[in-house]
């Protein structure tokens, strides 16, 4: 390898300080160019589902690139068949034979925007365009995935260019009714949610009673309902989709991170022929350049297959609970923390000035960045959450292959970095 650059230079924006230059990695494990050993906790940005450093998912990718070829996404290639056939048979929920394949999360929750939009106008329904989103949540950076989120650190400076689209807070099932009411369903054409809330909320699980009445409220009004499982999706939670711990009944279900594990840049959008077929009839959907280029769809189907072959959904239900054990044992009655919460391997920690009286740290002391720092001084990566409500949250989003001994590491390292934070 030539001499390596200044890691400062990489920044887009330049910040306080360059991350660590990341050179390789194995299971739970990345390997820094000055040969640290960072414990990645977070799973990156909740991706790695399947643990670094997989050398039969690059050996895929490198035989489908080997092919040669360019095909525009219209047409049918093997491994896009092989991935469709692998997701409609052993992933989606019944009755979803249709996908749409996108090069990530935030391309994903754009095009369901537009498939809830396309779908009632194809069935004559040209008034509805609103998609309600709730808050707190986040489902990318595009435009229309901004204006559907309510993410106050990610939508800071853009509202004016945002589509106003209603919110509905993230656990009040009679708010849900009144808004969607006041709003007129019909000009509702879709309902996004995420199963569990992620970045903006550090996990946030609402009651069952709210996703029966949203699911209710959607079935009655024809509304489509998006579940936007880009974190929650592919076994994080424990199970396939994380729709599955409620009474929640999407139309539309998004994937990607854990689709690709960090190897491939992939999503994808699935539904039902009911919703697609009426868009089809009416001229189809446009697609992106390389909506499921042939090499990623390679790649995600290799981690869907050692996925299945390791049993890697059950181990993040079960390593999960462990960690949810010994952060209950370590933390649960820590001063700053005001909850453990989540399912599987999405498990977030809220982090609170005082406890008992639920007092939250002042956003611009950005406390939950601190307690990341601290980690990562540490050599332990954790994802920091936050928004709205919930002003600092720490995420873990580790490989399902995690081992006992590395639990503790990550729980042993939080507390301390919780401690620095707080006396730094
Ligand atoms: N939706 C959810 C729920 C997410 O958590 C994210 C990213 O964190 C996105 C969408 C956007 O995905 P991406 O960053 O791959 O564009």
């Amino acid at each position: 390898m030539t001499a390596l650059g200044d890691p400062a230079r990489y920044q887009f924006v330049p910040g306080p300080s360059a991350g660590p230059l990341v050179v390789g990695g194995e299971g739970c494990y990345l390997f820094t160019a000055e040969g640290r050993r960072i414990l990645d906790a977070g799973g990156g940005a909740i991706v790695a589902n399947i643990g670094h450093g997989r050398r039969e998912v690059a050996d895929r990718v490198h035989a489908a690139m080997a092919q040669g070829a360019y095909v525009v996404p219209i047409w049918p290639t093997p491994h896009r068949l092989s991935l469709l056939d692998r997701l409609v048979e052993r992933w989606l929920p019944d009755g979803f034979t249709q996908v749409f394949f996108t090069s990530g999360g935030s391309e994903s929750t754009d095009a369901a925007i537009r498939l809830a939009r396309a779908y009632q106008y194809s069935v004559g329904r040209p008034s509805r365009w609103k998609v309600v989103g709730r808050h707190p949540s986040y489902h990318g950076m595009t435009l229309g995935t901004i204006a559907a989120a309510s993410h106050s650190g990610r939508r800071a400076g853009f509202e004016p260019m945002l589509l106003d689209f209603p919110k509905v807070p993230w656990d009040d099932p009679e708010a849900v009714v009144r808004v969607i009411e006041q709003e007129d369903p019909d000009t509702i054409a879709g309902f996004i949610v995420e199963p569990i809330t992620g970045a903006s909320g550090g996990c946030l699980v609402a009651s069952d009673e709210y996703w029966a009445t949203v699911s209710q409220v959607c079935r009655e009004h024809d509304i489509v309902l998006i579940a936007d499982e880009v974190m929650t999706g592919f076994g994080r939670t424990g199970r396939t989709w994380g729709h599955e711990h409620f009474p929640l009944e999407p139309d539309v279900v998004l994937g990607g991170k854990g689709l690709g594990g960090g190897y491939v840049p992939i999503g994808m959008v699935a539904t039902r022929p009911d919703i697609a077929s009426p868009i089809a009839a009416m001229g189809g959907f446009m697609f992106f350049t390389f909506s499921g280029s042939d090499a990623m769809c390679a790649g995600a189907d290799a981690v869907l297959e050692i996925l299945e072959r390791e049993q890697l959904v059950e181990r993040s239900a079960e390593m999960g609970e462990r960690l949810v054990q010994r952060l209950h044992t370590a933390l649960g009655d820590h001063p700053h923390v005001a909850e453990i919460r989540g399912r599987g391997l999405f498990v977030g920690v809220q982090l609170v000035r005082d406890r008992d009286t639920g007092e939250q740290f002042p956003t611009e002391t950005r406390f939950a960045a601190r307690v990341v720092a601290e980690g990562l001084a540490r050599d332990v990566w954790y994802y920091p959450a936050g928004s709205g409500p919930v002003h600092d949250a720490v995420m873990f989003g580790c490989p399902f292959v995690v081992t006992d001994t590395e639990l503790d590491r990550m729980v042993e390292v939080l507390v301390a970095s919780i401690d620095a934070a707080v006396a730094g």
